[in-house]
């Protein structure tokens, strides 16, 4: 037993721990986190692998459950291996009886006690911590709200963050109501009936269908098929015969007895087509789970178009489809049972691009219910002889499911009146709006698309019918459809006095949106006209309004707080409201666009239909007034909220006519606030504008809503000091309540006159159509950027039941959801956040040297000591589009672009291809406003196509050019410039941007010492600013960027290794010399000494030579140095400000006046010193000059014997430069 023991712990890497003493709990919660589900996943299997008979194994791991009900993630974490065999065999001893809650008890309560003897560090700071804020404001005690800046002040303390039951997932509970996307439902249903799981990603979406169960399966986690081991999930890649993996695994003999489920996107099944063949004629049962999405030429996304998975459709695999998050989980589970109730594969498509994604409340069963049936299922099976009987057999399973989902699925499912003379036939997304069209219209849904049984059709169809519509997408006018010409078919067997006539109804031209509004017309013209259609001229509707659903919209960008996704949570889990949550997203733009539709009912009966028509709008960037019809979606009498600096007579100027009519025509309440101004203020930023944002909607809904939205609204967000959360909230309350400007109807609205120019306004798009590259995701980008702090024991507990799901998705959280950027190199950079952009030179002083802070927490960024920091900048927006528009081009553009090949790259290593608008590639990569090399004026020549500038060009790099070309090198003209000089050279966007060459990251010396900063990294810079000998301002590219970023703003950055490292050992002296930013790294190295101080460490003297001009305005960190300084540690400090006096004084005059201390540090054999200089070059001749002499004197020599010796400290790297 014990060797077992020991093979298990070691999988789950616990070997190597103390076997007696608790671990220490890792700082990163993702990694304390990691840590719980590999201790968790050691218990399991050490129970699994007891061989217990299955009554008491299910007792055991129910124990389990219920023992990690009470307990934190923190305390499973720290468990040893030895605690972690205990714990496993006490749980295993417990089974032998169902009711030992004494048992579990006294486990429980030696679980505590060894985690009480770890956290007694971390416990007593907390304490202390209360203790002071009990002084301060007597946070238990005292009633009432502090004063906003009371609170500000404490949150900053706080680090407030959200919580991670954010996270959206399924429990396996029985019976619950769970929040979760599509995507999720499916693959928890794919991981939980599955032993092997192949995925396929999608190439185009930022997350996709497998993610997370890839992570799943690395965590251990099991599932209910029954196995002892967690499934096994293979990713594969999409190319030619993709599924022949698949397929081996069908017909090999070790995975006879498993159960395979593929997650794949419809691009992957279009290149399976050879395989499914063959896996349909094994027999076999597996089930393909296909996230359905189509991409237009522009690289849009297509809704609901299902051509790619139907491809497939002659292979003999069924097909079974789902349309809502709840059917996407239902369907899921029947897909399973027909599988193996049928031995055929399945293939379950669901709407890749919105169902996937969009975040609703479902129902759902316990795991082992659904693995139970779908056993049940596979022992009934009876063989089908023909498509009717196995239809019929399908129908059967699903009427057993009935008892398990809640819910009857059929084969073709109709809803409408029994005479119905009009017939809509949909497959796929139109269902969703294929709601209320009429009397006499119903609505047949194709559920069991493959095998098509020509009965089952005919028979749902009512025989009143005298038309047919099949609404379908298609991409082209000339082609029917794979649906049409199946119901087409059928009718030729219709058995009825009167044939019903069929209509192709094709959806996705014209630039029609599939609404209900739109279906509704359609139908109408189709029975007007007898199924003549001119789908051209159908004009939607006005959409009923669904009663008892509200609807908000939030319009966002990249940059603002996601509010939408936490008021849905609250809305759900605090408010009991059911909700649909779904958002579109379009990064052609150079701030992402993201369009997030809320719709939520108190009731529980509500289906939830696609409505455009929406109660309530909040605008969180002013400047999408002027990119999309907002109004347009609002319904009369509807709320706008715009996040606004405005008075109500600037929305009158600053608002176009058409907006403003619009607003009249409506009648809608516009509400505006400063959320910029108020966040501000109150030093709120991440989780804070979040709840600021909550507090808005809340706030500013029409509804009875309000005050109950406000308690509890703190549940959301982690932190150790409530009560100054609430007081936040209430503040938060009172403050929108002061801020919120009513605009009151304006009659004039309605008589304004509508120009040839304001029909542009109206024509501006209605919705954001979603990008394939989108890099947002309204609901789970929710912020966790922000520093999740450690929870204490009982804070967050692991959850239901099934805890092992719950604890999955808190650790994939982060990774599963979180916004993938591709950031701009080959793998070793890192996205960071400005925390602090403080500049330290006075702003009536003519140069501006900063300091940057950056938050590096769950970045995986790690420095040392003298390490450089490479900073990838961006362009001037501005310069960028006043450049664009120049060139005659549009932001939005595409360009299809190579990225470069890294340069420890295999040879013959071929480019990855990249895809971004034409503004993020002159923004991001493209170094336009660089210094153009003699090369790109050669490369211009052959497009010149004015003769003159073919010359002058030709001429500029020639012989007798050369003393002109140099003059526009001092003039420092860029690219832009040139191709400004000389436009009839115009080379296609491809052409120019492989001529110019990529910006490249500008390197800063580290000025922090990790060990005294764990989380974050900080820089000290001087901004390049230069005036041109024309008189043009010019500015340096990175360090403009730097300047123009604030607090929250993203950086890609990356780590340059250097020579600037300190002495290997902490007692041998450090001789420092900097001039202006040269301070930097001896910042660090300071930082790192103090540290060694602080443990205990003797530390040897540091001298410090700092320049600068004067003291006024450039003592840089002139304080820290000073206290460094008193405190001893800086030994010396020796300060030269050269414009300080009449005569200059540099610092190589106060290395002079200490000729015999550097000799001794530097050349004394028992103190080995070292010696920096970092800034700029021009000293360093003058800085060796004071060595040399200090060496000369010392030992007695020459200088020439003197400079040898300076040449052995360099090769000893005891002389260290970096200047720039
Ligand atoms: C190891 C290392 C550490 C460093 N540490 C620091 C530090 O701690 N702090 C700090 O402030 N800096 C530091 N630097 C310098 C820093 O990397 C940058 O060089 C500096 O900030 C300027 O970058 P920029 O993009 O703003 O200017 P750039 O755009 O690179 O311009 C810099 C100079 O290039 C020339 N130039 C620019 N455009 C043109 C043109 N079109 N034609 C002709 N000439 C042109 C100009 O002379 C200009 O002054 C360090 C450098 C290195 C190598």
């Amino acid at each position: 037993m014990l060797t077992v023991l020991h093979t298990l712990a070691n999988v789950a890497g616990l070997v190597g721990k103390p076997s007696t003493t608790p671990t220490s709990v890792p700082a990163n919660s993702n990694a304390r986190i990691q840590e719980a589900l590999s201790n968790l996943s050691v218990i399991r299997k050490i129970i699994l692998v007891e061989n217990l008979p299955e009554s008491q194994e299910q007792i055991a791991l129910r124990h389990l459950d219920q023992l990690l009900d009470q307990l934190s993630v923190n305390a499973l974490a720290q468990l040893s291996s030895s605690q972690v065999q205990e714990v496993a065999s006490s749980l295993i001893a417990s089974s032998s009886s169902a009711s030992s809650a004494a048992e579990l008890t006294q486990i429980l309560t030696t679980v505590r006690s060894y985690v009480k003897t770890t956290t007694t560090v971390t416990t007593t700071k907390t304490v202390t911590k209360v203790t002071q804020d009990d002084d301060n404001d007597s946070l238990t005690g005292s009633e009432g709200p502090s004063s906003a800046v009371t609170v500000v002040d404490e949150l900053d303390q706080l680090t407030l963050s959200l919580r991670s039951n954010l996270s959206i997932g399924i429990q396996n509970e029985a019976e619950a109501v769970q929040l979760t996307s599509g995507n999720l439902a499916v693959e928890h249903v794919a991981y939980a009936l599955s032993d092997l799981v192949f995925v396929y990603p999608s190439t185009s979406a930022h997350s996709y269908l497998g993610q997370s169960s890839e992570n799943w399966s690395k965590a251990g986690l099991s599932n209910a098929t029954g196995s002892a081991l967690a499934p096994q999930v293979l990713k594969m890649s999409t190319r030619t015969n993709a599924a022949s993996a698949v397929h081996g695994a069908v017909t090999s003999a070790a995975s006879k007895n498993s159960s395979i489920s593929t997650l794949a996107s419809s691009a992957a099944i279009v290149t399976m087509v050879p395989n499914l063949y063959q896996i349909a004629q094994a027999n076999t049962p597996v089930v393909f789970h296909v996230a359905a999405e189509s991409v237009d030429s522009d690289l849009n996304v297509l809704r609901g178009d299902y051509s790619d998975v139907l491809v497939a459709r002659e292979t003999g695999l069924l097909y079974l489809a789902s349309n809502s998050v709840q059917e996407a989980y239902d369907v899921s589970i029947l897909a399973h049972a027909v599988a193996s109730g049928t031995r055929q594969s399945v293939i379950h498509i669901l709407d890749g691009v919105k169902t996937s994604h969009q975040v609703e409340a479902i129902k759902t069963v316990r795991d082992q219910d659904a693995a139970a049936f779908i056993r049940q299922e596979q022992q009934k099976y009876t063989l089908s002889h023909d498509e009717g009987s196995l239809v019929s057999g399908i129908e059967d399973i699903f009427e057993h499911a009935e008892s398990l989902l809640g819910r009857r699925y059929r084969a073709f499912e109709y809803t409408g009146p029994k005479d119905a003379e009009t017939v809509v036939v949909v497959f796929g997304p139109a269902y969703n709006v294929a709601k209320d069209l009429g009397d006499k219209v119903g609505v047949l849904n194709i559920r069991l698309y493959r095998p098509w049984s020509f009965s089952h059709f005919l028979k749902a169809i009512p025989t009143s019918a005298k038309s047919v519509v099949v609404v379908e997408p298609v991409s082209s006018t000339s082609a029917h459809g794979p649906v049409f010409l199946d119901v087409s078919a059928s009718f030729n067997l219709w058995t009825g006095a009167h044939r019903p006539i069929v209509v192709d109804a094709k959806y996705g031209l014209f630039g029609h949106s599939l609404t209900q509004g739109w279906l509704k017309a359609l139908v109408h013209q189709a029975t007007a006209t007898a199924g003549k259609l001119d789908l051209a001229a159908i004009v939607a509707t006005e959409e009923p309004a669904q009663s008892d659903v509200k609807q908000a919209i939030f319009w966002e960008t990249e940059s603002s707080a996601p509010v939408s996704a936490h008021v849905a949570k609250h809305l759900q889990s605090a408010l009991g409201h059911r909700i649909q949550h779904s958002s579109a997203v379009n990064s052609y733009r150079h701030q992402p666009v993201i369009e997030t539709r809320l719709q939520f009912s108190k009731s529980n009966s509500i289906v939830f239909a696609e409505s455009a028509q929406a109660d309530y709008a909040l605008v969180h960037d002013l400047s999408l007034l002027a990119e999309f019809n907002i109004v347009d979606s609002l319904k009369h009498g509807a709320v706008l909220v715009l996040n606004a600096p405005w008075s109500v007579e600037e929305l009158e100027s600053k608002t176009s006519a058409a907006f403003r009519f619009a607003l009249g025509a409506k009648q809608i309440q516009v509400l505006l606030i400063d959320l910029i101004h108020v966040a501000k203020e109150l030093g709120l930023a991440g989780a804070g504008k979040v709840l600021l944002g909550q507090v808005t909607f809340f706030k500013t809904f029409a509804s009875n809503l309000r005050e109950a939205a406000f308690e509890q609204l703190d549940r959301q967000y982690e932190t150790s000091n409530i009560k100054v959360l609430k007081d936040l909230v209430c503040t938060l309350v009172e403050r929108v309540d002061k801020e919120v400007i009513e605009v009151p109807q304006n009659p004039n609205w309605l008589a304004i006159e509508l120009g040839e120019a304001d029909q542009a306004a109206l024509a501006l798009p209605k919705r954001v159509s979603p990008t394939i590259r989108s890099s947002v995701d309204a609901f789970t980008s929710t912020a966790v950027s922000h520093a999740t702090p450690v929870p204490e024991e009982g804070e967050v507990a692991l959850g239901k039941t099934s805890n092992w799901h719950q604890a999955a998705w808190q650790l994939l959280f982060s990774e599963a959801y979180d916004t993938k950027k591709q950031l701009s190199d080959d793998g070793h950079s890192y996205l960071v956040k400005i925390t602090e952009n403080r500049r330290l030179t006075p702003t009536t002083y003519d140069r501006n040297v900063f300091h940057l802070e950056f938050d590096t927490t769950n970045t995986g960024l790690k420095y040392e000591i003298g390490d450089a920091l490479g900073i990838h900048g961006w362009n001037d927006t501005e310069e960028v589009l006043d450049f664009i528009k120049f060139y005659g081009e549009k932001p939005e553009t595409i360009v299809v672009a190579p990225r470069p090949v890294p340069k420890n790259a295999p040879e013959g290593t071929l480019p990855l291809y990249q895809t971004n608008s034409l503004f993020q590639v002159l923004q991001q990569t493209s170094d336009l406003f660089g210094r153009p090399s003699k090369r790109f004026y050669a490369d211009l020549i052959p497009f010149a196509a004015n003769e003159a500038e073919k010359e002058r060009l030709a001429f500029l790099i020639s012989a007798e050019g050369a003393a002109e070309f140099k003059d526009r090198v001092d003039e420092t003209l860029t690219h832009a410039d040139i191709l400004r000089e000389f436009p009839s050279a115009h080379p296609s966007i491809p052409q120019l941007i492989a001529m110019i060459p990529a910006i490249k990251p500008r390197h800063y010396s580290i000025a922090s010492s990790m060990k005294a900063h764990p989380n974050s990294v900080h820089l000290l810079i001087v901004a390049v600013e230069w005036t041109a000998p024309s008189g043009k301002a010019r500015f340096g590219q990175c360090t403009r960027y730097l300047t123009s970023l604030g607090v929250g703003d993203n950086v890609t950055v990356s780590i340059k290794p250097s020579v600037m490292t300190l002495p290997p050992l902490p007692h041998q002296p450090v001789i420092m010399a900097g001039l202006g930013t040269g301070m930097a790294p001896f910042r660090a190295f300071i930082q790192e000494r103090a540290w060694q101080k602080a443990q205990g460490i003797e530390v040897g003297p540091m001298i410090l030579y700092f320049g600068s001009r004067n003291r006024a305005n450039e003592y840089l960190y002139g304080e820290e140095l000073e206290a460094y300084h008193a405190d001893g540690l800086l030994t010396h400090l020796r300060l030269a400000f050269s414009r300080d006096q009449k005569e200059k004084i540099y610092i190589q005059h106060k290395m002079n006046e200490d000729g015999a201390l550097l000799h001794k540090y530097l050349l004394d054999s028992s103190l080995n010193g070292h010696f920096y200089l970092c800034g700029p070059t021009w000293p360093a001749g003058d800085v060796k000059d004071a060595i040399v002499q200090s060496f000369m004197d010392g030992e007695d020599c020459a200088a020439i014997d003197a400079n040898r010796i300076v040449n052995k400290l360099k090769e000893e790297e005891r002389y260290v430069l970096e200047v720039y």
